[in-house]
């Protein structure tokens, strides 16, 4: 996790950024005993089960898992990099940021901050450009005649690029310093025989927001033009900034810095394909969509979404395209672990024109109904092929049942095969068959890979829950265990850590040691280990485990000394006084390990 701000700037943030705080602006947290509690935010719950420690500046759902300090709760919550996390508590509580690293860190980090501004300029430039009539008014007709809001125009920061090859060029180009940014930026185009030209010409511009805020790159739709009717004629109706240091269009969503908050409250998303599909269904009211950004769904743009909700509705053109995208979405949901529905438009061209015609109550009421993937998928499947021959029932079978054998629970399982058989009017048996058969070949899930590991895992993670909570037990046990015995190398870090903080007098700090850890799992693990209580129990239990690490201890060595005695027997040169000590060491050691 590199961050750009060195450790101390962390700290003092840290230790200024009280975690209450920061957390009640986003839940309501009562106190519980030393602890809070609340609802949880990242799971829909009626009970709380949501624990916050300000002792330990930790927070713990025990309902989904979830858990971590200030900084990873803003990285959950409002799907911010730890970098981003570090700069908006920074900001908010008055830490001045100094960046750690090497000078070309430092250098790289001003020159992206840099790019930033340049991009929320030229935004706003869009934006000025559209408000003013001597030069806004093809843009604004064409947005009044699609019929987009004022506020809509606001909240999604929509602009105009004009008409002309150089706008951007004259007013923000002026050195060659500036035409290299813009270059960097996508905003302008080199000619092959020297020079530059705007890319976005007589465009509405939508600007790409990132969660933070930040203006990640521009989305601009060509407006018609006058003289012919053909959209544009040569050039292209949507374009986007190409990749560049800030515009990743596989990491991005459009709208989504818009529609958190609505995701949150209607408990799902709806993705669709174009910028106007988020605006129409804004401006009808329904808030929680967000975009791809004209390419098919990556895994990355499916954990943005999981951040906020588990339950997508993937809502796409009624096209052959859109039908294809949103098989395929589907399938980076599913293998991201989420449960996707769809909802199908057959007489309207996109979700904009749906909402038109139906109106806002009809469009939410179709969107919470939306059916779920498996059956989505086998009514698209059949339309495409004719379940009447065998031919097309076979091909129908062969695209579907590879998805139902991967469905979860048996009730889908035999809730989609009786659906599929009745579609193809064929008996279900035979499709079960099929299915069984397909399942068969697959792996099975969450294979264990050896109870002896797991064994020590037990004994490893106990050790870890007792010295992270009693300050006598971490004395005795940073005493005796030897760290290169830990099978588990995050366990062995974890215990580290302890041992170091307790040998420099303090009390390892819970909340830091999590910014060094990379997986939710093992967040969530050490914030659980963390909430649990020291009995008289565990403390009687604590000297066995102890024991049993030590023979373990002496019992690697044992096999050590082993070894060491049967290499000098056998050895030449070796003298039976040599063999015969490492042979009583040997002894010694097992008997004092209880080895078998
Ligand atoms: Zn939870």
């Amino acid at each position: 996790m590199a961050a750009f701000y060195d450790d101390n700037t962390i700290e003092e943030i840290r230790s200024r950024a009280d975690i209450i705080e920061v957390l009640s602006q986003y839940l309501t947290l009562k106190r519980s005993g030393s602890n809070f509690k609340g609802l949880c935010p990242f799971h829909k719950e009626k009970t709380p089960s949501f624990m916050v420690s300000p002792e330990r500046q930790i927070y713990k759902c025990f309902g989904c898992g979830e858990g971590g300090n200030v900084f990873t709760f803003l990285m959950k919550i409002d799907g911010l990099t730890f970098g981003e996390a570090v700069r908006t508590l920074g900001k908010r509580y008055g830490v001045e940021l100094r960046s750690s690293g090497s000078t070309a860190d430092r250098e790289s980090v001003r020159k992206r901050e840099r790019l930033f501004e340049i991009n929320r300029r030229i935004s706003a430039y869009f934006q000025r450009t559209l408000a003013d009539v001597s030069t806004g008014v093809p843009g604004l007709e064409y947005l009044l005649a699609r019929g987009v809001s004022d506020e809509a125009i606001r909240k999604f920061e929509i602009g105009y690029a004009p008409e002309g090859w150089d706008n951007l060029l004259v007013k923000f180009g002026k050195n060659e310093r500036d035409r290299e940014a813009l270059l960097e930026l996508g905003l302008i185009i080199k000619k092959p025989r020297g020079g530059f030209y705007d890319r976005f010409r007589r465009r509405i511009m939508f600007p790409i927001v990132d969660i933070a805020g930040n203006v990640r790159g521009f989305g601009g739709r060509i407006l018609p033009s006058v003289s012919d009717d053909k959209e544009g004629g040569a050039e292209p109706k949507y374009l986007n900034s190409p990749e560049t240091p800030l515009y990743h269009k596989g990491r991005l969503l459009y709208g989504l810095n818009v529609a958190r908050e609505a995701i949150r409250g209607e408990g799902f998303v709806a993705l669709v394909e174009g910028y106007m599909d988020v605006i129409g269904l804004f401006d009808a009211g329904i808030r929680n969509v967000v975009a791809s950004l004209g390419t098919a769904l990556t895994p990355q743009q499916c954990r943005l979404i999981k951040r906020y909700t588990e339950h997508p509705v993937v809502f796409f053109d009624s096209d052959g395209a859109g039908t294809t995208a949103s098989l395929r979405s589907f399938e980076v949901f599913s293998n991201e672990g989420l449960s996707p529905r769809a909802l199908r438009i057959e007489e309207d061209k996109d979700p904009d024109d749906y909402v038109r015609r139906v109106g806002a109550d009809e469009a939410r009421k179709s969107l919470a109904s939306a059916s779920p993937y498996p059956e989505f998928l086998i009514k698209e499947t059949i339309k495409r092929h004719n379940p009447t021959s065998i031919d097309g029932k076979l091909k129908v079978m062969k695209e579907v049942l590879p998805h139902l054998a991967k469905l979860e629970t048996q009730v889908e399982i035999d809730h989609y095969t009786e659906m599929l058989a009745e579609s193809l009017s064929i008996d279900a048996t035979a499709v079960f068959h099929e299915l069984y058969k397909l399942r068969r070949g697959g792996k099975v899930k969450g294979e264990i890979t050896g109870p002896s590991s797991l064994e020590f895992w037990g004994d490893e993670c106990g050790l870890l829950r007792l010295v992270l909570l009693d300050g006598d037990m971490l004395h005795q046990a940073s005493e005796v265990v030897d760290l290169e015995l830990i099978t588990s190398s995050f366990l062995r870090d974890a215990l580290n850590f302890c041992f170091f903080s307790h040998r420099e007098g303090r009390t390892p700090d819970l909340s830091a040691l999590l910014d060094h850890v990379d997986s939710d799992e093992k967040r969530e693990l050490l914030t659980k280990l963390a909430f649990c209580k020291v009995s008289e129990v565990d403390k009687r239990k604590f000297s066995t485990l102890l024991d049993r690490l030590r023979r373990r201890s002496t019992a690697n060595q044992a096999r050590d000394v082993h070894k060491r005695c049967l290499a000098a027997i056998s050895s030449d040169g070796a003298q039976d006084k040599d063999s015969l000590e490492l042979w009583t060491e040997f002894m010694r050691l097992k008997k004092t390990a209880v080895l078998k």
